[in-house]
């Protein structure tokens, strides 16, 4: 790397706390300095030194239309003529609620926040609000946004009471999560027997994005369903990676599962700071004004998220969009990559549930936490950084979610795989 290039992180990290604005920007995870971003459109994101990369990042899951989509940033640069914020209601705002009411049905009613962190921590105060209970459960490696009773590190064995997962986070309030295996029936019968009348909600990500994409089993869903009605535990899920990632819709269109609240971000808001939380009428009643849970955001249903989110939406509710030709063209990279491996005889475990893929290092199975922490992260390092050099950006981390956008070609695909062939002879 040239010396003016990693000049922008050495003067980031002189005035921005470890050069970044969240954590994996970093890179620690794969060692290097950070590629600085100029700009990005369609499939393709670019370096400042002009470099192309074909993007498997996507912001982390938002830009599923792919960068810069003209649509998208026209309804952006309109609404911005007309002023950035009000702090008072907009007609978009009702538009994009009754969107993505009629998208997931059983988002009854509906608030929009600017992060999906706040999203889940808005459902879990609304759930504690409405049942007048405490606990929480949560499960092993899924990622539910930075807030203090959400970041709490994965206990080994069956209902561990939480351990707080970072410094700054008070044991007494760690102790009111549960931190159970992800797709793990037993530990979740054996916990909800034992502390199901003290849980207010358990949240869940219906597919695992963060530890790296990790489907639920057969049943899982099903089975929390069941047993949050038999206690009167309210179910949330967190479909802020996996809203409209598969369907017009939420994951759990597809499972036919239905949560009583469901938490949303990232593809709702276009590229533009956004997330949501919405579901059951008597549960979102309790939000004030209307109830007594408080709640609120300056910057909520800000003018230029909405459009942003609102034409992405408009966009994918089209026929002209395919969500199955997405799936395919995912697969088609998935199958392609595991033979060159076979072939070098690597083990890897590719785990990919539509649009959505993680190439794990290792035999595999990878089904939770502890499985997809087998993985040999320093040789994901070593092919991160072949792929980065040879045009391909992929999280600079084991354990995360790669996407597909509209925008990837086939052509791309045919590139990507040439990128890893040529990786794979140096590995
Ligand atoms: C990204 C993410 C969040 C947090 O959203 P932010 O907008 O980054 O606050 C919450 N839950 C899941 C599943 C996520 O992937």
């Amino acid at each position: 790397m040239n010396k003016t290039k990693s000049d922008y992180f050495v003067k980031a990290r002189q005035i921005i706390a470890g050069g970044v604005n969240s954590p994996v920007r970093a890179w620690k995870a794969v060692g290097g300095k950070p590629v600085f971003v100029s700009h990005a459109k369609g499939s393709k994101i670019y370096d400042v030194s002009g470099k192309e990369y074909i993007d498997y990042v996507l912001s982390w899951g938002p830009m599923i239309l792919g960068h810069a989509h003209p649509k998208v940033i026209a309804s952006i640069c309109d609404t911005a003529k007309k002023g950035t914020s009000f702090g008072a209601p907009t007609q978009a705002e009702t538009q994009m609620a009754k969107l993505i009411s009629e998208a997931i049905p059983s988002i009854k009613l509906l608030r929009m926040t600017s992060s999906g962190t706040e999203a889940t921590m808005t459902a879990i105060r609304l759930a504690r609000g409405f049942t007048g209970r405490n606990l929480i459960a949560k499960f092993d490696g899924c990622y539910h946004g930075h807030a203090d009773s959400l970041l709490i590190k994965a206990g080994s064995g069956i209902a561990t009471l939480g351990i707080p997962g970072s410094p700054g986070i008070p044991a007494e309030l760690a102790r009111l999560t549960l931190s159970l295996p992800y797709n793990d029936m037993d530990a979740l019968r054996k916990a909800v027997k034992r502390y199901g009348s003290q849980l207010a909600a358990i949240i869940v990500e219906p597919v695992a994005g963060n530890m790296g994409v990790v489907p639920p089993r057969n049943g899982f869903l099903e089975k929390l369903r069941e047993l949050s009605t038999k206690y009167g535990i309210v179910l949330i899920f967190d479909e802020v990676i996996t809203g409209f990632r598969f369907t017009f819709g939420g994951y759990q269109n597809l499972i036919g599962v239905k949560p009583d609240l469901t938490c949303l971000g990232k593809i709702i808001g276009g590229g533009m700071p956004v997330g949501a939380v919405g579901g059951k009428r008597e549960i979102m009643e309790k939000l004030a004004p209307t109830g007594d849970v408080y709640q609120a955001g300056t910057l909520s249903g800000n003018p230029l998220a909405m459009s942003a989110g609102l034409t992405t939406l408009n966009i994918l509710k089209t026929k002209k969009i395919s969500f199955s030709a997405l799936d395919d063209k995912t697969n088609q990279l998935c199958r392609q990559i595991e033979n060159l491996f076979t072939t070098k005889g690597i083990a890897v475990c590719i785990n990919r549930v539509h649009s959505m893929f993680t190439i794990f290092f290792q035999q595999g199975p990878v089904y939770d936490l502890n499985t997809a922490q087998k993985s040999d992260t320093a040789l994901f390092a070593r092919f991160f950084h072949g792929m980065l050099k040879r045009g391909v950006w992929l999280a600079p981390s084991q354990y995360e979610a790669g996407f597909l956008s509209f925008a990837h070609t086939n052509r791309d695909v045919d590139r990507t795989i040439d990128a890893c062939s040529k990786t794979l002879k140096i590995l």
